[in-house]
């Protein structure tokens, strides 16, 4: 613990007071983003624990990319941290950022497509890596395949075009040729000509271009995963004074108001350090909480 700079506890999480005295504060973190992520990502890191942020630009695309012509080979945190590693090497800066975005279908619900984006900041000074992700369906994106000639109004209403730039290739038989970064009119005709007499079978795919730059709804996503990896390196590890001291666990188990056994409820939370780790457990319900036997296994098979 580093005393004196603890001044509070909210939900059990020990914040610094002013950003000025955090860990963090006037040291610089590199980011790496080949597209400019810079003001999505580093005004939250600097105003919640004054870290500069200084963004170095790195072929982060070796590591995959939306568009599938370089598949992404790790889970989206070994990617972040890939990122974030290729960032440090090139500045050699012991602090890397970087994020990872994931964008699908949702598993509950496949028709929406979510977006679910990771920040990640590593720390190789205290041997840590803690991250922020924030999951929402507030993107927009479109697909759809056309010929030459095709009416797209409807198309360019839903993908939000120009604001929301487009993605044009061949659909069906061919990667290539692919058109990034599409923002007006003549290019997309000219791309859709292009793609679809490449295509076998004479149609192009238009989607929706999801590099950060080049979607803006994307962007606000990106900046929500930032505050919430703000927030985590506010709260200190209470043993060594570590930033991103928050939740790793959570446990299960609440006595059935009926019959006592236990039902699936979360019933605590288990917040920890990464750089000593510390854990310390914290009730998230009332030690005399009893579940409803509606949920009960045992009174309601
Ligand atoms: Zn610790
Ligand atoms: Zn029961």
């Amino acid at each position: 613990m580093l005393p004196g700079k603890l001044t509070t506890s909210i939900k059990g999480h020990r914040v610094t007071g002013d950003p000025a005295s955090h860990p963090y504060a006037g040291k610089t973190a590199t980011l790496a983003t080949k597209h400019d992520k810079l003001g999505l990502i580093g005004p939250p890191l600097e105003r919640a624990v004054g870290l500069q942020v200084e963004a170095v630009a790195v072929d982060t695309d070796s590591l995959g990319t939306f568009t599938s012509d370089i598949a992404r080979r790790g889970t989206p945190l070994e990617t972040a941290i890939a990122k974030a590693r290729l960032g440090m090497s090139a500045t050699g800066q012991t602090l890397g950022i970087a994020s990872e975005g994931s964008i699908g279908p949702d598993p509950t619900m496949p028709l929406v497509i979510t977006d679910r984006e990771l920040v990640v900041l590593v720390d190789d000074d205290r041997r840590t890596v803690v991250s922020g992700s924030y999951t929402s369906s507030d993107i927009v994106t479109a697909t759809a395949a056309v010929a030459p000639g095709n009416d797209l109004d409807a198309l360019l209403t839903a993908a939000d075009f120009p604001t929301h730039q487009l993605i044009a290739r061949p659909n069906a038989g061919s990667i290539h040729p692919i058109r990034k970064g599409i923002a007006n009119v003549e290019d997309l005709t000219a791309s859709v000509s292009e793609c679809a007499q490449a295509s076998s079978d004479g149609f192009a795919c238009i989607e929706t271009d999801l590099r950060a730059h080049a979607c803006p709804s994307r962007q606000a996503i990106i900046t929500a995963a930032a505050e919430r990896l703000a927030q985590r390196l506010a709260a200190l590890c209470p043993s060594c004074g570590s930033p991103g001291w928050g939740v790793v666990d959570v446990l299960f188990g609440i006595p059935c108001a009926w019959c006592g056994s236990e039902v699936r409820r979360p019933r605590a939370e288990v917040d920890g350090c990464e750089a000593c780790k510390h854990q310390e457990i914290r009730s998230v319900v009332a030690l005399e909480a009893r579940a409803d036997p509606a949920e009960c296994q045992i009174c309601n098979p």
